[in-house]
């Protein structure tokens, strides 16, 4: 038998069980033992502590009497059996399962599983199953149609009676990081004797997975820096003038990073680069130079923004910037007329160099860019992964630099993003007067909104968030429409106030902007929609309503956008505080204003993948690891990678090639022969 072989050529798969199989993306013996569980019942055995209904557990229950199916008035089928058992007599009900009545002898013993609770001096049981499994632990799979968690189980113990997993990693690397054999981890996996083994199971594979993860990394990166595809950009002479019109002395982090980009520039392969500065860092001149060294050597320069706002105020700075140098600049949103989009596709088209503006409008199939030279996306994390996937058609061989605040990280960030190359704006423009940030109770909320109204009054605006746009009943929680309204009777009467949330149209939501931004609306309430970017200078307070709902990484981006201007501002974090490790987690919003420092925090509190934006797993193809948790194995199986794709031995040449064989042809990056 071999592990490419057919599940058919199992027993008791026919022709029906095979396609609802291959349905689940099963089709192979492969595909079987890399279907893994998606978790583990634990079976206990039964204890007088554990009989309180909410534990599964496994009691023997003697069958004294089962009874005919009933018909309940919602016209259910009920069958009442009892069963004798060390613990009391057992009184086990079943729902539409009219069948049960027939699978009991009478005088028998069964292993009843299923959750008990004392009812007097018995114990009752609803729809408690046979136990038929001598494991403790029993693997959950992703069920579908008639394919049973029984079958599945059934099939694989066939599998590994008459296959055997190869070992694919050389016996030192197992012993150095004590990694059990492939062929126990996989058989562990689907039959694991005990948590101990499990785990050990769980952190071979991991290994191994990210082991080709970043084996796949090494390699997408080697094929972009020797394709030879890019553009040799030089370095324009006139940079120097330009720096001359900067109304401001760039950072000392800001000169690196331009010159990082500008000789990334002049290599003869395409630039992927990742810059990431906190809030308020000043991306926005450094990609503007960038661009400009673009269009100049007589390319076409893209800007792309999520919102049509940050669009028109990238639009502006480069106008303003660019002005007299005899650079062409334009602008292409959804709102852009007819005639301005026919004009600038157009020449477009025809391959004039321009440095262009826009949103997601410039991925549309029509905009053909035959000379472009770079893409840079603004709050990347912003667009989705097809948005993105669009752009990186379009930018074959062109420069490409992503931009996020974000703040990831640095370690992590460096081995993560091992594809892209990094950037770190790690200094704040001078004489920026740090936000002061002060945690609310709610009881304090009075509290909060009037030191909001001392703004208001002193000339100032302000934002507040809140978490949802509709009113939950369940959860107290501020809702933009309900909250709108109690406002307006209650701490903001007589102030004007708008709305802004994700479900209005993205026109609609601009010109609210627009009408904040020229200070004809004094509060803006919004939901997260204002995360990104946009300056208002005089805008001096944010408010942020049950701040606990939020991340670290989260509240500090929105905190971001105050404090943009020559006024002192404000935050305001407005939370119910139910335990100390809310309070404490909060309480760094107050100490600290560094983005990295806090993304650190908020990794250590909360061990999570968010930071990352939307589902990294589902497409890094891994499945069983997850990056952050699984760091200091990330690490290690990163640096064993790095000796395996770099290595001359023939020993490296031939796990490379093997692997790098599956993982091309796959999606799953667990490796097996
Ligand atoms: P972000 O990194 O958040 O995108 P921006 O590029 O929007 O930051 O810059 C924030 C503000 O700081 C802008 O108003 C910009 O003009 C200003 N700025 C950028 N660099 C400097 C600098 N070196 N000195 C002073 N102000 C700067
Ligand atoms: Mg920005």
């Amino acid at each position: 038998m071999n592990i490419h072989d057919s599940v058919t050529t199992l027993r008791g798969v026919g022709e029906k069980t095979a396609m609802q199989l291959q349905g689940m993306g099963i089709a192979t013996l492969l595909d079987l033992i890399l279907y893994f569980p998606r978790s583990y019942e634990q079976r206990m055995e039964a204890r007088e502590d554990l009989l309180d209904g909410t534990v599964l557990v496994v009691l023997p229950g003697v069958a004294e009497k089962i009874g005919r199916p009933l018909r309940t008035g919602r016209g259910k089928t009920l069958v009442t059996g009892w069963f004798q058992s060390d613990f009391g007599r057992i009184k086990a009900t079943w729902f539409n399962m009219p069948y049960v009545q027939s699978s009991f002898t009478m005088g028998e013993t069964y292993e009843l599983l299923g959750k008990f609770s004392k009812k007097g001096k018995n114990l009752e049981v609803v729809n408690p199953s046979v136990n038929r499994d001598r494991e403790g632990i029993v693997p959950q799979y992703p069920l579908k149609e008639k394919v049973t968690n029984t079958l599945l189980r059934k099939l694989l113990r066939q599998v590994f009676d008459k296959v055997r997993i190869n070992e694919n990693l050389p016996r030192n690397v197992l012993e150095a990081e004590d990694l059990m054999p492939l062929d126990d981890a996989v058989r562990s996996l689907h039959f694991p004797k005990e948590e101990a083994v499990l785990q050990a199971a769980l952190k071979r594979l991991r290994f191994q997975e990210m082991f080709s993860y970043s084996l796949k990394i090494f390699l997408s990166k080697s094929l972009r820096t020797e394709s030879g595809k890019g553009v040799r950009f030089a370095m324009s002479p006139r940079l120097r003038q330009l720096k001359e019109r900067i109304p401001y002395a760039l950072t000392g982090a800001q000169s690196r990073v331009v010159r990082e980009i500008l000789k990334d520039q002049k290599n003869n392969w395409p630039m992927n680069r990742l810059l990431q500065g906190d809030v308020g860092s000043g991306k926005t001149i450094v990609a503007l130079i960038a661009l400009f060294n673009v269009v100049d050597n007589g390319y076409q320069g893209v800007f792309m923004a999520p919102t049509e706002i940050l669009a028109q105020q990238h639009y502006k700075e480069a106008l303003d910037l660019l002005k007299g140098l005899d650079v062409p600049v334009e602008l292409l949103t959804g709102s852009s007329t007819v005639t301005q989009r026919q004009q600038i596709l157009g020449a477009l088209e025809k391959g004039t160099p321009m440095l262009l503006v826009g949103t997601h409008a410039l991925i549309e199939e029509r905009v053909q860019l035959p000379k472009l030279g770079m893409i840079v996306t603004d709050e990347q994390h912003r667009f989705g992964v097809q948005q993105r996937a669009k752009l990186m058609g379009k930018a074959e061989a062109a420069d490409v630099l992503v931009m996020s605040a974000t703040p990831i990280p640095r370690t992590m960030a460096l081995t993560i993003y091992s594809d892209l190359d990094l950037s770190v704006l790690d200094e704040l423009p001078p004489g920026r007067i740090p936000i002061e940030t002060v945690l609310y109770e709610e009881a304090k909320r009075v509290l909060a909104y009037r030191r909001l109204v001392e703004e208001l009054d002193a000339g100032r605006q302000g934002y507040i968030v809140t978490p949802l746009i509709e009113e939950n009943e369940e959860h107290s929680m501020a809702s933009v429409e309900g909250l709108y309204e109690k406002l307006t009777k209650t701490y903001l009467k007589g102030y004007s106030l708008a709305m802004l949330h994700g479900k209005m149209a993205s026109r609609e939501k601009d010109k609210v902007m627009q009408a904040f931004k020229e200070g004809k609306i004094q509060v803006l309430l919004s939901t997260t929609v204002i995360e990104v970017g946009v300056h208002v200078r005089n805008a001096s307070v944010m408010l942020i309503e049950n701040a606990e709902r939020f991340g670290l990484a989260q509240l500090h981006q929105l905190r971001g956008r105050v404090g943009r201007g020559e006024h002192p501002s404000h935050c305001l974090l407005l939370a119910e505080i139910r335990s100390e490790e809310t309070r404490r987690r909060l309480r760094i919003m107050e100490e600290s204003t560094d983005g990295f420092h806090i993304a650190e925090e908020d990794l250590k509190l909360r061990g999570t993948g968010e930071l990352f934006g939307v589902n990294q797993s589902g497409s890094s193809g891994l499945v069983l690891s997850d990056l952050t948790r699984d760091y200091a194995l990330f690490l290690k199986a990163n640096a064993y990678a790095r000796k395996v794709f770099f290595g001359t031995e023939p020993e490296a040449k031939r796990i490379r090639e093997e692997f790098l064989e599956q993982v091309t042809a796959r999606l799953n990056l667990i490796c097996l022969n």
